[in-house]
């Protein structure tokens, strides 16, 4: 009978920056100068290595075995074994890709573009590569989380957040991707066949159970979302006591769908005055909830006066059901106010899922695939001409990055290692 229970084995790679491939050749032949490098190099990045659970990582690191590498030409990796919990670490230099043939410039290249919009397809003719080795690597990157990436970057964990469902099409499948966004950051992609409130509660679940195993005290203080009653209901249970908020540009941009049949001028003036209405109401500090509940009164019945009864019972309908969030909004200065920044993500990534579209089976890792799509998302340096031309996601929202090469990053924090 075989033995059922078959251990996984943990992964501890780790990718080291060797800087040039010389010095790895040449400390090949001499151990201690070789172990010592890795430990500098961890040191430098203020990382720790993963031991076993019972290990305080005191232990002194030896060389224990190397493996050649025979797809890529026959050079050897070393491993190294803690002295007292036996954990082997395997040793990655920059040059090489777990698991993969390819190199790394060939790889970066190919995720560039990938992440600029290119087709897989075309990603791989420019870079004679196939389009799935391509998306498998995307996936490999992704096996990390999000949170664990993130958080080695020293960013805090999020309290205020953005979450919402993008809806989105794989062929002919409605998929939906339900997201957190902090900032210019993702820290959370899920992928669900399923519209059910069930299926979104799980994958924000995911996220709050990825956070607390980071730090058990954490929070989520307030969330912006302009999803479902049923989502708003969510996150609510998922995180006691949050602040659920509805984005305020939203609302803006929605006004003139409750106004029918009415002349476009006067569309466009309670646009503007209502642009007003929200726009001081953010302003006044301290007395701006009460203000807002009776502004937006007096704007409905000024409504009904310039457009009509109906229109103005419809705008004051809408107002009853969303009052709540804005106010939300307006009580906590920490809270965010629009939610441009979690379109934005959706926008980028639903190019990439569409692109996507010829990869997408039943047994393919769209999940893996989304999150490793949102590491470049959040690792790839903004272009020339961007606001923050030459930083990424992460430093702009402040958090410290291994080196000043984006695809090492990518390597290093993605890494198994590492805790
Ligand atoms: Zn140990």
């Amino acid at each position: 009978m075989r033995n059922t229970a078959r251990q996984t084995r943990e992964n501890r790679t780790i990718t080291i920056d060797f800087h040039d491939e010389t010095t790895y050749f040449r400390l090949l032949d001499d151990g201690k100068a070789f172990v010592e490098l890795v430990m500098a190099f961890i040191l430098s990045l203020g990382f720790q290595l993963k031991h076993k659970a019972t290990c305080r990582g005191d232990g002194c690191l030896t060389r224990h075995s190397h493996y050649v590498r025979v797809r890529l030409g026959g050079f050897t990796i070393w491993r190294i074994q803690c002295t007292r919990c036996k954990a082997v670490f395997t040793v990655l230099p920059h040059f090489v890709l777990r698991y993969r043939q390819m190199r790394p410039e060939v790889a970066r290249d190919a995720l560039l573009a990938t992440h600029g919009g290119l087709s897989l397809e075309l990603c791989a003719v420019i870079s004679h590569l196939s389009p799935m080795a391509l998306y498998r690597l995307v996936c490999a990157f992704g096996h990390q989380s999000l949170v664990a990436v993130l958080t080695r970057c020293a960013l805090p964990l999020p309290t205020y957040v953005l979450a919402d469902e993008k809806h989105s099409r794989c062929l002919t499948a409605k998929v939906y991707l339900p997201t957190i966004v902090r900032g210019r950051v993702i820290w959370h992609l899920g992928y669900t066949e399923d519209a059910s409130a069930a299926a979104f509660a799980q994958s924000y679940g995911e996220f709050q159970r990825t956070a607390s195993q980071q730090e058990p005290s954490y929070r989520v203080k307030g969330v912006l979302t302009d999803g479902f009653d049923s989502t708003t209901k969510n996150l609510r249970t998922l995180f006691p006591g949050v602040r659920v908020g509805t984005c305020l540009r939203h609302a803006l941009l929605k006004l003139p769908t409750k106004l029918a049949a009415v002349a476009s001028p006067v569309r466009k003036a309670l646009r503007s005055q209502f642009h007003t209405l929200l726009y001081r109401a953010r302003q006044r500090k301290g007395l701006r909830v009460f203000a807002l509940g009776q502004q937006l009164r007096h704007f409905a019945n000024h409504v009904a006066t310039m457009a009509g009864t109906a229109n103005g019972a419809r705008v004051r309908r809408w107002f009853q059901e969303k009052k709540v969030g804005w106010y939300a909004v307006l009580e906590d200065p920490q809270m965010p106010v629009t939610s441009t920044f979690l379109d934005q993500a959706h926008n980028a990534i639903d190019r990439k899922l569409f692109m996507m579209k010829a990869f997408h089976h039943p047994h393919g890792s769209q999940r893996a695939f989304l999150t490793g799509l949102a590491h470049l998302y959040n690792l790839v340096p903004y272009q020339r001409r961007a606001q923050h031309a030459g930083q990424c996601g992460v430093e702009v929202d402040g958090g410290r990055l291994p080196t000043a090469d984006w695809f090492l990053n990518l390597q290093i924090l993605t890494s198994g290692g590492f805790r």
